[in-house]
């Protein structure tokens, strides 16, 4: 076998150094841009077990990535998550393990995961009123994902950020209340534009989509936000604001309207270890059948993983009007 590199670097010359894997596909919610009301899971024994991720996340640390994000689905309601969290906290080379939930699990177990490691949470909200919340997830309680969020605070974790998806007519009249919310707190809040991942009945995703630049006019009217720089870096593509004599920052994550995919720096795993290379593209390799060979080697799934650099295509095309929706959903894509 040919030497293996260290870094993972595609063929448009991007470096890959940050993995989010999907460590299962269930959730306790369906929110209504990321789920149809009645969805199909992956089949247990198809889901990577925990000592598969750890596998996945060994293999990539050895080959660069410096930073694990763990999502889902719900990844706290995985059963046993603290076991591969804990592991994943000791890998040598991994800078950062960080984390997005839906907040309903974070009450009980903020402190382990700050204990084992996790170093930043991202946590989902997207409305403070109770019954519009409930509409938005289908299944969720606020009043959890509240005392989720003021346990995360109270942990201590490098950083809190709440991530918002408005849609228009739904909850865009509450923009200005989650800013004042994340600003009460001194965390962050990031607004991500609807992605056309999924087909779903329940609302038109285009006749929806709140732009990031409409939000920043309302956003506007009541604080004065001042550039934080460019997208890229240890933020990702979000574009950050900084709100004055505060700590809070407000992102905006712009895939519609703001094309990023030059400075993109990620691949995706499914629950069923499918290595996704882009979020807007279907170009993936089944990472799952390498795992499960018979006399699997950590070499040979590096191998397979560094190969799979050649298929990173050179962006998405969510902004082009008329262009297909991706059929898999984001809970499947590992969000
Ligand atoms: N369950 C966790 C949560 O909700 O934070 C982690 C997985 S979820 C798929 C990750 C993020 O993706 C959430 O912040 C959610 O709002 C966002 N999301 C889901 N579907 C989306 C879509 N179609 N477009 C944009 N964001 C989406
Ligand atoms: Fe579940 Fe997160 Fe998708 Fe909502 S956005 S349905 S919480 S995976």
């Amino acid at each position: 076998m040919p030497k293996l590199p260290t870094t993972l670097i595609d063929r448009f010359q991007r470096r890959v150094d940050y993995v989010r894997l999907s460590v299962t596909d269930r959730c306790d919610f369906r929110c209504v841009y990321c789920m149809a009301e009645k969805m199909t899971f992956v089949p247990k024994p198809q889901v990577l077990t925990l000592e598969e991720h750890f596998q996945l996340a060994q293999a990539f640390t050895e080959l660069g990535v410096r930073k694990i994000r763990l999502t889902g689905g719900e990844p706290l309601i995985r059963t046993d998550i603290l076991t591969l969290v804990k592991r994943l906290g000791r890998l040598p080379s991994l800078d950062q393990l960080v984390l997005t939930t839906n907040g309903s699990q974070l009450q009980r177990m903020a402190t382990q995961l700050r204990d084992y490691g996790v170093k930043r949470v991202n946590i989902s909200l997207d409305s403070l009123q109770a019954r519009r919340f409930r509409q938005l997830t289908r299944h969720g309680h606020l009043d959890q994902v509240l005392a989720g969020i003021d346990a995360a605070v109270d942990a201590g974790f490098e950083r809190v950020k709440l991530n918002a998806v408005i849609l228009k007519g739904r909850n865009e009249d509450e923009v200005l209340d989650l800013v004042d919310f994340a600003h009460g707190r001194g965390i962050d809040i990031a607004f991500i534009e609807e992605m056309p991942l999924g087909r779903i009945e329940e609302h038109d995703r285009a006749l929806s989509l709140c732009s990031s630049e409409e939000l920043r006019a309302i956003i506007g009217q009541r604080y004065s936000m001042h550039s934080l720089g460019e997208p890229g870096g240890s933020d990702g593509p979000a574009r950050y604001f900084g709100l004055p004599g505060s700590t809070t920052r407000v992102g905006f994550i712009s895939p519609h309207s703001e094309n990023f995919c030059h400075l993109c720096n990620r691949v995706r795993v499914t629950a069923e270890g499918r290595l996704l290379l882009c979020l807007g593209n279907e170009h993936s390799v089944d990472l799952r059948a390498i795992l499960r060979q018979p006399h699997f080697t950590l070499d040979s799934l590096k191998s397979a993983i560094v190969e799979a650099m050649a298929l990173k295509p050179e962006r998405h095309h969510f902004d082009n009007e008329g262009e297909p929706q991706i059929v898999r959903f984001m809970n499947a894509t590992g969000g």
